[in-house]
C-alpha cells in the first residue's frame, strides 16, 4: 500500500524547517530563517503570533502547492502545549505566546488536520519510529536554541498531565543561577544549550561570542573556550542520570543544532553521567547521536498528525470540515 503523503514541520527559535514525507521518507523539504525569537522579543504578542501564522501558512503552502495530494499537517513547536485545548501555554524561547491557538488558524488557512506537538517530543517520536530494533522506550535530548526532551514510553509519546512532562532544559541545576525564559533561575538551558555556552564563556573573560564561535576555538584547544562547553557537559551529564534514575530507559538519544559539537562535550558527558547513574544502571544506557539530521522532528510530528487524523474524538478541531 502506498504510504500517504504528509507534512512536518519544525519550528525553533531561528529556523523552520517543513517537510513532505511519505513514511519515513523524505520526499521534499526546505530549511528558512524565520528568526522568531527576535521577532517574539521585539513586537507586541498579538503581531508576533500573526508573523508567526502568516511565515508558517506561507512556507507549508509552498509544500502543498508541490504536493497537493497531502493529508495532514503535523507542527512541532518549541513550547508547553496543553493535552486537552492544544494551545502553547508558554515558549521560554518565544517570549510572549501565552496560551496562544495556533491550530485553529492554521487548519483554517490551510484546509487540512493540523495537529500541534511539542518540537522535542516530535523529534523523540521520530527517533523512535527510526530506532531499530526498538526497546519500546526512548529518550530525546534535543540541545540547541534551548534544550528540549521528549520521552516516548513503551512506544507512545508522553507529553504528561500539561504538557510539560520532559522539559529536561527547565530542570534547575544551579538554584538562584542565571534567570530563564520559563520565569525560574538556574536552568539547565541557561548553561548547556547554545545560550547557555555562551554564557558561561561569557562569565569567565572581557569577550563575549557566540557558540559556534567558541565551538571553533575550543576545537582548536583555547581553554575558556574548552571550559565552556565543559561546564555545559557536566551539567549535561549529571542532570540526565538523574532524569534517568526517574525514567530508566535503556537507549537516550541526542540531537538538534548543537550536537555538532558533541565531541567536545562529550568526555565530561559521560565522566559526569557515570558518576551520577545508580551503579545498577552504568553501562547500561545506550547514549548516541542522533543519525537523522535534521528529519526527525519532522517525520515525528508528521506521523502523530496522522494518527490524531485517524483518530477523530482525539482532537475535535482538527476534524476536516464536512
Ligand atoms: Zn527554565
Amino acid at each position: 500500500m502506498k504510504e500517504p503523503l504528509l507534512v512536518g514541520v519544525d519550528v525553533g527559535g531561528t529556523n523552520l524547517r517543513v517537510g513532505v514525507l511519505s513514511g519515513h521518507e523524505l520526499v521534499w523539504a526546505m530549511r528558512r530563517h524565520a528568526g522568531f525569537s527576535e521577532i517574539c522579543q521585539k513586537v507586541a504578542a498579538p503581531e508576533a503570533l500573526g508573523a508567526v501564522i502568516e511565515t508558517l501558512v506561507e512556507a507549508i503552502g509552498e509544500a502543498l502547492a508541490r504536493y497537493p495530494q497531502v493529508q495532514s499537517v503535523g507542527v512541532g513547536f518549541p513550547g508547553f502545549i496543553a493535552p486537552d485545548t492544544r494551545l502553547v501555554t508558554l515558549s521560554p524561547n518565544l517570549p510572549g505566546l501565552l496560551n496562544v491557538d495556533l491550530v485553529t488558524p492554521l487548519r483554517a488557512r490551510l484546509g487540512l488536520p493540523v495537529v500541534l506537538e511539542n518540537d522535542a517530543l516530535a523529534a523523540a517520536y521520530g527517533e523512535y519510529l527510526l530506532t531499530r530494533p526498538r526497546s519500546g522506550s526512548l529518550l530525546y535530548m534535543g540541545l540547541g536554541t534551548g534544550i528540549g526532551g521528549g520521552l516516548i514510553l513503551h512506544g507512545k509519546p508522553y507529553s504528561g498531565e500539561h504538557g510539560v512532562a520532559m522539559e529536561l532544559g527547565h530542570l534547575i541545576v544551579i538554584p538562584g543561577g542565571r534567570q530563564c525564559g520559563c520565569g525560574n533561575r538556574g536552568c539547565l538551558e541557561q548553561y548547556a544549550s547554545a545560550g547557555g555556552i555562551a554564557l558561561n564563556y561569557a562569565a569567565s573573560g572581557p569577550v563575549t561570542l557566540e557558540s559556534q564561535a567558541i565551538a571553533a576555538l575550543a576545537r582548536q584547544g583555547a581553554p575558556r573556550a574548552l571550559s565552556a562547553f565543559e561546564q555545559a557537559a557536566t551539567a549535561l551529564g549529571t542532570t540526565l542520570a538523574h532524569v534517568l534514575k526517574i525514567v530508566d530507559v535503556s537507549e537516550v538519544v541526542i540531537g538538534g543544532g548543537l550536537s555538532g559539537a558533541w565531541p567536545l562535550m562529550e568526555p565530561a558527558f559521560l565522566t559526569h553521567l557515570d558518576g551520577a547513574l545508580i551503579p545498577a544502571l552504568r553501562g547500561r544506557v545506550k547514549v548516541r547521536l542522533s543519525n537523522a539530521e535534521d528529519r526527525a522532528g519532522m517525520l515525528g510530528v508528521a506521523a502523530l498528525s496522522q494518527t490524531h487524523a485517524n483518530a477523530p474524538g482525539i482532537l475535535p478541531q482538527n476534524k476536516r470540515s464536512p
